[in-house]
């Protein structure tokens, strides 16, 4: 991913030295599947692909793990962007309902990933609260509450008579276990460990230069000169996608991370659940096993290879400020970690999976909204299926071309 995706020193790739590193490309081969990108959903794509023994090969033009995958703050949520009154314009409501199920559908599968091969990662689940602070938004709030509460999720609602929290709320859905938060960086690099381990074969510093439909499959031809021949090839290149196809995939936008020094408490901050407000662009907080705080939000439209410098500092310095405000028991709530990254969205908040209608060889596994990683394992999941001939129904709500006219 290039510079112009990703800003500034990133907490989750700093923190840590790199587990392993993986060799480049140094001859042609082929494969049933090729996956492109090796952040966290080309590994989540590897580690289902392996599984079920299907041979695999992914290539990542950079580093592991040292795209978006290593700025996204890790709320795994079962929630959607927006509330599932807003997104009945899309889809109607048992849909976004279910879309929620299969949030908690992905986060278990997590847990059990976990569960099999050992939390490298500081995987935690958590409550997670969708807040308002204007009064005039309250109905809004509940409703959303009532409609969760009927479709069988676990949800309290809160207002200011109940509310735990040390910062203004007037209404809030708060969800128990409704979501999990991991470090997404270790989380990558262990799934990779894990596939290998299965026969998946992966290279870095190995970009994709050219991509060739053929009869019975596809074609890659890496910036080396090396080609890698597969039955698939399936995008995992998050934003940077833009060089394989030509559809538009959302709408970008820059969204800024800060992450504090660690905190000796979290007072005001109930059981260190995941917060998002209703703003628009809306707010999202969490902690680390590290003790530290991160906000993020403040965005702004995205343009390509532009870096504002002065315009992240001010978005810096909002997030500080709104921590401070919002926790005012907590000490010494000081900035160590700033950056930022594109960030693209759809209509009704959820990624692209399955098939490009054109070209059969061609396939997207495109985290696009807030829930990346938990749609990323829905594919993992979907399209190691597919490509044994089963063919999910929930393949439908991630279609492609679900938007063309
Ligand atoms: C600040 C921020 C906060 C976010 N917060 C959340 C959150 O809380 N929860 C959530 O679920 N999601 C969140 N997201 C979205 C999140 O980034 C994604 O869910 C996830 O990290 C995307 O991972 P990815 O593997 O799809 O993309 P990336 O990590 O960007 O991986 C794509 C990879 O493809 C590689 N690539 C591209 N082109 C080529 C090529 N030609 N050849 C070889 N390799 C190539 C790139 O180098 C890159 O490493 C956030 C995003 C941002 C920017």
């Amino acid at each position: 991913m290039g510079l112009h995706y990703v800003q500034g020193q990133a907490l989750f790739t700093h923190t840590h030295p790199i587990p392993r590193q993986y060799p480049y490309l140094t001859e042609n081969l082929e494969t049933d599947i090729i996956i492109i990108g090796g952040g966290v959903t080309g590994s989540i794509l590897g580690y289902y692909f392996s599984k079920a023994n299907i041979p695999a090969i992914l290539i990542e033009k950079h580093r592991i793990g040292h795209g978006s995958t290593s700025i996204t703050t890790s709320l795994l949520q079962y929630e959607l962007d927006s509330n599932a009154r807003e997104l009945e314009k899309y889809m109607p409501l048992e849909k976004t309902l279910h879309a929620y199920h299969l949030g908690l559908k992905a986060l278990s599968e997590i847990d059990a990933f976990i569960k099999e091969k050992g939390n490298t990662c500081h995987f935690e689940w958590k409550d997670t609260l969708l807040y308002t602070a204007k009064q005039t938004e309250v109905c809004e709030m509940e409703e959303e509450y009532t409609i969760r509460k009927k479709g069988g999720l676990e949800v309290d609602f809160l207002t200011t008579t109940n509310n735990p929290f040390s910062f203004d709320l007037k209404g809030g859905v708060y969800a128990h276990k409704g979501g999990a938060q991991l470090d997404p960086f270790l989380y990558t690099h262990h799934l990779l460990k894990v596939s290998c381990e299965q026969g998946l074969k992966v290279y870095e510093n190995t970009q994709v230069r050219e991509l060739h439909y053929l009869p019975d499959g596809v074609e890659v031809i890496t910036s080396y000169g090396y080609t890698l021949k597969g039955k698939k090839v399936i995008l995992a290149t998050g934003y940077d996608t833009d060089s394989f196809t030509t559809r538009n995939l959302g709408v970008k936008t820059v969204t800024y991370n800060i992450a504090t020094q660690p905190v000796s408490s979290f007072e005001g901050w109930h059981n260190k659940v995941l917060i998002r407000d209703n703003n628009d662009p809306y707010h999202y907080f969490r902690t680390t096993s590290d003790h530290r705080l991160l906000a993020g939000g403040e965005d702004i439209p995205f343009h390509t290879g532009i870096f504002d410098e002065k315009t992240a500092h001010e978005k810096y310095t909002i997030l500080l400020a709104q921590l401070k405000t919002m926790f005012p028991h907590i000490p010494h709530i000081e900035l160590d970690y700033a950056y930022c990254g594109a960030f693209a969205s759809t209509p009704d908040n959820l990624g692209f999976i399955g098939e490009d209608p054109k070209h059969k060889s061609l396939w997207y596994c495109l985290g696009y909204g807030a829930n990346g990683i938990l749609f990323a394992i829905l594919g993992g999941m979907m399209l190691s299926k597919l490509y044994q001939g089963e063919v999910s129904k929930d393949l439908e709500l991630f279609k492609v071309n679900r938007f063309d006219g």
